[in-house]
Formats: C-alpha cells, structure tokens, sequence
C-alpha cells in the first residue's frame, strides 16, 4: 500500500479538468507508476469541498471491479499527508492505477474511428462498468471519452466520478463548457420536458444514453449530435440532444451494431434499454465480441 505522499514523485501532467489536476508519478517504495489526482479547493473562490468532492471520494473507496479504474488511497490534506499540508494548500488526493494509454479520447484523436469488432468489446466493459456501479445505486453521470481509460493491455475502464455533481454546482455561473453537456440524455438537459422524477431510474438511464453516443462517435470518428461545422455551445448541443432528429447509424454498420446504438439513444428514457439488458444485446454476445481483444489488437498492433 502507499502510506505517504512523500513516496510519490510527479514525473509528468496526465490531464486537466475541472476537477484538478492528474500527474503520472512514480512510487519510490516499489518502483512502479501510478495516476494522482489532486483537488484542490482555496484558489478562486470555489468553495466546492462538499458533498461533491466528499461523494467521489467515498464512491473510489467503495468501488472494486474490474472495469473501474483502482483507487489506492485517498489522502485529506493534513490527515495522512505532509507534503500537501506545506504547500498550504486544501488538497483532496486520489492514488489511482496507472492507465498506460490515456483516454479513449486520446485513442480517438489518434486512431479517428474504430471498427466495430473492437467498439464491442469496448461497450461490453462499458456496460459491465455500469451494470457494476448501477448496482451500487451509483450513477457516474459523466461518460464520454475522456473519462473512459485505457491500459497497456488495451482494457478499457471507467474513471473519473462525482465530477458532475461539481459540475452541476456550476451551470449557474454558466459555465457550462461543450466537453461537460455534449453527452447528456435528453431527461437531464430539459427535466420539464423529458424528466420523469421516478426514482432513480431517468438517472441510470442517463449513463446509458451517454455511452450510446460515445459508441457512435468511436464508429464515426467524430461526435455525432452536431455537424462538423457547427458550433458546440450549449444552445446548439442542447437543440441536437432534444430536439434533432433521432440519431441513426450509417447503413454500413451492422443490425446489431445499428439496433444496439437505436436502444441507448432513445430520446425517451422510460423506452431506452437498461444497462442490464444491453447486456445481453447480441451487438456485445456475437462471436468476434468474445474472440476479439478490443483495442488491445487494434491500439499497439495497428
Ligand atoms: P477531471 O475531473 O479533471 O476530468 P479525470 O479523472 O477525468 O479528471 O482526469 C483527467 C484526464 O487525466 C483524463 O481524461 C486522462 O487523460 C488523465 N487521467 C486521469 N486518470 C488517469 C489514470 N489513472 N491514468 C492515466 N491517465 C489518467
Ligand atoms: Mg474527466
């Protein structure tokens, strides 16, 4: 286990969001890479160390499955750790497994589409990821490309939780940014008119929307809800997710592939398909889904 901060070396900047920022460092006790997240809470005025940033902490702690990307150990400035505490910062940190590749957002820009016989695979841990956390009444609420990481095995996992409901304490200051909303269902861009307050059910089926377009945009190779053209603010966006025409794939992708995207793009979530039972749509059971190795093959041999 990793007991201090000081046994960490920050080697390199892995990403910036809205949370924080994520290094790549090194653990001198054993010689091997890890991801840290630092959260940081003093600077401009974002008093956002609430229920939000409490809340991903607590998810990571709880969360042990295959398809999430690990957390090792969570360290609150001043009670675990030194080094924090002299910079004089309010820092929240996460220890996470390393994921060699990056995002499959990085993939994407790289590779621009994939073939489908490596997206299945990529929905089915998706959906695994999912059935998981659903299961554990949690909804990650923020799935798109960045937030889906890859390791040097090629395996995808879903990371990075608790950040919409930062995000969400945010829309008033309008700062809602194409990256945060562009993968938002219909049910939580305009509650009044698609919401139905059941439940939790609108909110999981919020995830499975989110993953519909992120599997259309690894088979296009762009994001699909708005042309190339057009400009991703939040009006535009906002029109495309609840008021465009119902988003269809291209003929040249297969019936299972086509129904499979129809299911989870189904503007009104009572009809959308639940993650459990896109677990058993024949688009993530056919042969080349068990047999291929997903991005594995296709990222380090292509
Ligand atoms: P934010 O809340 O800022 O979006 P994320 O947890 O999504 O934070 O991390 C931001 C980016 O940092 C990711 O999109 C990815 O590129 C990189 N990153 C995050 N965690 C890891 C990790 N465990 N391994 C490798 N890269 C990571
Ligand atoms: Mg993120």
């Amino acid at each position: 286990g990793i007991r201090n901060l000081s046994d960490l070396k920050k080697v390199a900047v892995l990403g910036h969001g809205n949370g924080g920022t994520v290094y790549k460092v090194l653990n001198k006790k054993n010689n091997s890479f890890y991801a840290l997240k630092v959260l940081r809470f003093n600077q401009d005025g974002i008093g956002i160390r609430q229920s939000a940033t409490v809340l991903e902490a607590e998810i990571l702690r709880r969360v042990d499955s295959p398809y999430i990307v690990r957390c090792h150990a969570v360290f609150d400035n001043g009670s675990s750790c030194n080094e924090a505490a002299d910079n004089g910062g309010d820092d929240l940190s996460f220890v996470m497994e390393y994921m060699e590749v990056g995002s499959l957002h990085d993939v994407l820009r790289e590779h621009h589409r994939l073939p489908e016989e490596v997206i299945c695979v990529l929905a089915k841990r998706v959906l695994e990821g999912l059935n998981y956390l659903h299961g554990m009444h949690i909804v990650h609420r923020d799935i798109k490309p960045s937030n889906l990481l890859v390791n040097d095995k090629g395996e995808v996992k879903i990371a990075d939780f608790g950040v919409s409901h930062v995000v969400e304490g945010r829309f008033d200051g309008c700062e809602l940014s194409a990256g945060t909303c562009a993968y938002m269902s219909p049910e939580r861009v305009d509650p009044e008119r698609w919401g139905g307050g059941e439940e939790d059910r609108d909110e999981f089926a919020g995830d499975v929307w989110s993953m519909g377009v992120v599997m259309l945009e690894c088979f296009l190779g762009h994001f699909p809800l708005i042309g190339p053209g057009q400009r991703p603010d939040w009006a535009t966006l906002m029109c495309a997710i609840c008021f465009g025409e119902k988003l269809e794939m291209p003929e040249k992708a297969s019936p299972e592939f086509q129904n499979f995207v129809r299911r989870c793009l189904e503007k009104d979530w009572r009809k959308r398909a639940t993650v459990k039972e896109l677990l058993h749509h024949p688009f993530v059971n056919r042969k080349c889904c068990c047999t291929s190795k997903g991005l594995g093959d296709y990222v380090f041999h292509e």
